[in-house]
């Protein structure tokens, strides 16, 4: 791993060389770009690092979109996406959720899918999807390309919040989009390179990292939380859990007051954001209003002793329905 904090290199016999200026690209950023476009089963190198998820999410809509065109976006999806769509209508972009597991509206000018939805755990309808004319995006931050290479079934996009498993410590914040298309990718770096959202080399040094580790990480939360999804299916104070059967994420609904059993864990930490090593739990109400159930719990699974992590769940909704 070369980490180059430079932000200007020399020119070659006075012309630029391969890296000019740390804005247009740097060689900590491509490396870990070609690393995740390999992941991803991309054409060699189409992917690109940004300086969080919300800013990839904002440059892919400002850079292929234009006033008037419309997204259809899942319904379900991450409730910050749905934010940054709502606040970019003042410049003139629409949104219509639909159901991603069914076909996408007619009409629209792009298809927005996250595999599986955050905190909901639906997956989308890829096929319907491809079929439809308009490019298609799938946020696959909580599948991974462990799990799921949404290029190869059809998809144009797949963009991550690098901040949650492929950096997978809880200690960088960056995005990504991987593209399947030559041109797609370069109108894409092109407004990177000029409006600037770009991956610190710190940072894309982490998630490089983050990556030579993805799969024995994704593994084994799998591993925990299939076993942890049946426990709690089985549990008389859990109402619905939600869980697609791959990955370290999943919600479930208690039947007690969701508060008291997110604040009475003592191993699993109450915070936000998931795809860490250390397994989080949270109530989504908090943040998302009365588009989720008060009683929903969002449970992001991390490397813990399975065991120890049903425990810990098991004495919190104790503590809850009490
Ligand atoms: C966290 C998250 C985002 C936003 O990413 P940031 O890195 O926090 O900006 C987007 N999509 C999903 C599914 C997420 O979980």
């Amino acid at each position: 791993m070369h980490l180059d904090r430079s932000t200007v290199w020399p020119y070659e016999q006075g012309e630029p060389g391969a890296f000019v200026y740390s804005r247009y690209a740097h060689p900590t950023g491509v490396e870990a770009e070609r690393a995740l476009a390999a992941l991803e089963g991309a054409p060699e190198g189409q992917a690109l690092l940004f300086a969080s998820g919300s800013a990839a999410t904002t440059a892919l809509l400002l850079a292929l979109l234009k006033p008037g065109d419309t997204v259809a976006l899942a319904a379900g999806a991450y409730y910050g996406t749905g934010v940054i769509m709502d606040e970019l209508s003042r410049w003139g972009l629409a949104h219509v959720e639909f159901d991603q597991t069914g076909p996408p509206p007619e009409g629209v000018d792009l298809v927005w899918l996250e595999a599986p939805s955050n905190p909901f755990l639906t997956m989308p309808d890829l096929q319907a999807a491809a079929a439809h004319p308009a490019p298609v995006v799938v946020d696959s931050t909580a599948a991974t390309p462990i799990h799921l290479r949404p290029l190869e079934q059809g998809a144009d996009f797949a963009l991550h919040s690098a901040t949650k498993y492929l950096g997978g410590h809880s200690d960088a914040l960056a995005g990504a989009i991987v593209s399947r298309d030559a041109a797609a990718h370069e109108q894409l770096w092109r407004f990177r390179q000029r409006t600037g959202p770009t991956c610190a080399p710190d940072v894309a040094a982490l998630v490089l990292r983050g990556m030579k580790t993805l799969r024995v990480r994704v593994e084994r939360q799998t591993e925990s939380a299939r076993a942890l999804a049946e426990q709690l299916s089985a549990h008389p104070a859990v109402e619905t859990v939600r869980y697609p059967g791959f990955g370290g994420l999943m919600s479930f609904d208690v039947r007690g007051d969701a508060r008291a059993v997110e604040a009475a864990t003592r191993v699993i930490v109450n915070e936000t954001s998931l795809g860490g090593v250390t397994t989080t739990m949270e109530s989504r109400h908090r943040w998302e209003g009365d588009r989720v159930p008060e009683s929903l719990l969002r449970l992001s699974v991390g490397l813990e002793d399975v065991d120890e992590l049903w425990a810990d769940l098991e004495q919190a909704l104790a503590a809850g329905s009490a």
